[in-house]
């Protein structure tokens, strides 16, 4: 029993300790990561504060880490020189304020439980941090001595149990140690070994020297990857690195490992992540390890590139900062603003690269993440240039969604006399297929895009033309199509045209039933097969922006468009004689309203699709009378 004063664990890391307490993980090593990891970061803290600030305790003791084993005591003790902690900081960093990591760890692990799927899989993807110790510790003893000159020592202890104390102890120098009681089942972490034998899989990169034992020599190879000749790099050290950094446990997609020396001298290790951070059990936080000389500055630097590319992760070391720079004013540098231009222009080249002679790889990197990288035409117009050869759309040329074409190779294969370029926007690649828009390109043999991701309608507002070839919506009222691209040898019959007058009766109709809901109804030069669409007068790519609205669950309008109607269509035929017939009968008001219905649900706009269900009743059974 300790005398210490007792406090109480903040609930979020009383219900993580219970589970880590009580349930059997098969990948405990980690905790010796975790420990490690803090205690690099501690030592990477103190050599930034002695950079930057005089006032620190013990100057000259080098920065290291130092594992040590007590067979009989039974314990395992992980010390370092690093920054250490103060009694407050002891309460607070173990004990009160729960990190977000806790928390959805505990989440997480609580839905698989529900499933009844497997859990031991998910400790390693959370930043679950020091606590994880208590997936082998009967009793942790935490002495830490701050690196403020006059700061005292104090001890932090427990047994996982909902408290812990704290109490004065004794410690030499600054810096922290860790005396960790193992469980009972856990006396193969007093093996070297065992010890060593993890560190080289999780810690080899560490780059402070870790001691194991009595040894001289430090068991870690401390290489920064990042600054190692890449010849000298395997494939594994590099996945296991990334791994390191992100909490991912699977590969990367990509890697961009390089090095500059003009203008800017600087090491760079860039990872494309196998997935996106929301399919992770846990959120990612974006940004890349900034190191000023091998000293880490910055742990989430967002600042070295543009919003679109956050999606990249890594590790970005630059001999040209100002080692006295504090972390605020990081970002204001001349020097960061030169990096983040050459690390953006790096990745778009690289991606460039991938697009041409790795395609599979680069839909990948696309399907994932592509929905960023449009934003970018948008958020940066002057990289427009450099994005818009990396965009990729299905098309009516695709069997499939993946199946996907550029901007230049749909202006390589373009038709006769096209010049623009021609899109449909919709919701999915099924019903965008049907679209009424789409007869007259499919009766000239024109290809048109498929813009089925909400994050189009956002690009459309960034980019307006390619390479001088203007981007136009196929719903566009105005589009003339006379000169463009061949009408197709194997088209039926084109049926007769109902008769100028009687069309005028039938438009005129179909304009009082609608009333407010159209801007007018009108002949559709451009329809095959379709009895009728909704066209836009409206060029405006701002227009689509309702559908983000609607995606984001936020107010919105629907625009109000043009009804073009089909006069050669059967429909319009049949509907014309039963208007001559019987003008008065309800079937008349209940067709008109279905086809604008109609036209609405194939724009994928319709607020309510239920609603018209009663109304099919009333027309199947008029069908079937
Ligand atoms: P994380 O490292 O993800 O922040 P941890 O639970 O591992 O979360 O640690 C919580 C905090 O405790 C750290 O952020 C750090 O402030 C402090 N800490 C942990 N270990 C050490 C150490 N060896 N030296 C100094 N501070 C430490």
């Amino acid at each position: 029993m300790t005398a210490g004063e007792q406090f109480t664990f903040k609930a979020e890391i009383q219900q993580l300790l219970n589970i880590l307490v009580h349930s059997l993980y098969t990948d405990r090593d980690i905790f010796l990561r975790e420990l490690i990891s803090n205690a690099s970061d501690a030592l990477n803290r103190v050599k930034f504060e002695q950079l930057t600030n005089t006032n620190v305790a013990d100057p000259d003791i080098d920065l290291y880490i130092e594992i040590e084993t007590d067979a009989d005591a039974g314990t395992l003790t992980i010390s370092d020189t690093g920054i250490g902690m103060t009694r407050d900081d002891l309460i607070n960093n173990l004990g009160v304020i729960a990190q977000s990591g806790a928390k959805a760890f505990v989440e997480a692990l609580k839905a698989r439980q529900e499933a009844n799927s497997a859990t031991t899989d998910v400790i390693g993807q959370f930043g679950v941090g020091f606590y994880s110790v208590f997936m082998v510790a009967d009793k942790v003893r935490v002495i830490s001595r701050s690196y403020h000159p006059e700061a005292t020592a104090f001890a932090w202890e427990s047994d996982g149990s909902d408290t812990f104390t704290i109490e004065a102890a004794e410690r030499d120098t600054r810096g922290t140690t860790v005396v960790i009681t193992l469980k009972e089942d856990a006396k193969e972490y007093l093996e070297a070994f065992k010890l060593k034998q993890i560190i080289h899989h999780h810690s080899d990169y560490i780059t402070f020297p870790i001691y194991v034992g009595e040894e001289e020599e430090p068991t870690n190879k401390q290489t920064a990857i990042w600054r190692s000749d890449p010849k000298s790099v395997s494939d594994d050290d590099y996945a296991d690195f990334y791994k390191s950094l992100t909490y991912d446990f699977e590969n990367p997609l990509h890697r961009i490992h390089m090095r500059a020396d003009t203008p800017l001298q600087f090491y760079a290790l860039l990872y494309i992540p196998s997935r996106s951070s929301r399919e992770m059990l846990i959120a990612r936080e974006p940004g890349l390890q900034l190191y000023a000389r091998k000293v880490l500055i910055q742990e989430r630097t967002t600042d070295l590139l543009p919003d679109y590319l956050q999606f990249v992760t890594g590790v970005v070391d630059s001999e040209d900062l100002p080692l006295s720079v504090s972390r605020e004013s990081v970002q204001a540098t001349r020097v960061m603003a030169a990096l983040k231009k050459t690390l953006t222009t790096k990745v778009l080249t690289e991606l460039k690269r991938m697009m041409k002679n790795k395609p599979d790889e680069y839909h990948a990197v696309f399907e994932r993440f592509g929905r960023f990288i449009k934003q970018g035409v948008v958020v940066n117009p002057a990289d427009t240039p450099e994005i818009e050869p990396l965009l990729l759309f299905p098309s009516t040329k695709s069997e499939s969604p993946d199946q996907w074409v550029s901007f230049a190779d749909y202006l390589d294969r373009a038709a006769e006399n096209q010049q623009d370029i021609y899109y449909v926007v919709g919701d999915d690649f099924t019903s965008v297929a049907r679209s009424p828009h789409l007869d007259a390109f499919h009766k000239r043999g024109i290809e048109v895009l498929y813009f089925i991701d909400p994050a189009d309608a956002v690009m459309l507002m960034g980019l307006r033309e390619v390479n001088g070839h203007a981007l136009r919506n196929v719903d566009e009222a105005d589009i003339d199509l006379s000169s463009v691209g061949t009408p197709q040898e194997d088209q039926a019959e084109e049926a007769e045209p109902l008769q100028a007058d009687t069309f005028t009766t039938l438009r005129d109709r179909f304009a009082e039933v609608l009333g407010e809901r159209v801007k007018g109804v009108r002949e559709g030069k451009n329809l095959v097969d379709s009895p009728a669409r909704l066209v836009s007068e409206d060029a405006n790519p701002g227009r689509n922006m309702f559908r983000i609205n609607r995606l984001l669950d936020r107010e919105y309008e629907l625009p109000i468009k043009t009804l073009e109607i089909n006069p050669r269509h059967p429909l319009m035929h049949n509907l014309s004689a039963k208007l001559a017939a019987a003008p008065d009968d309800p079937l008349v008001t209940a067709v008109i309203e279905q086809v604008f219905e109609t036209a609405l649900l194939q724009d994928g706009i319709h607020p309510d699709p239920a609603s018209m269900a009663e109304r099919l009743v009333m027309l199947m059974q008029a069908a079937t009378k």
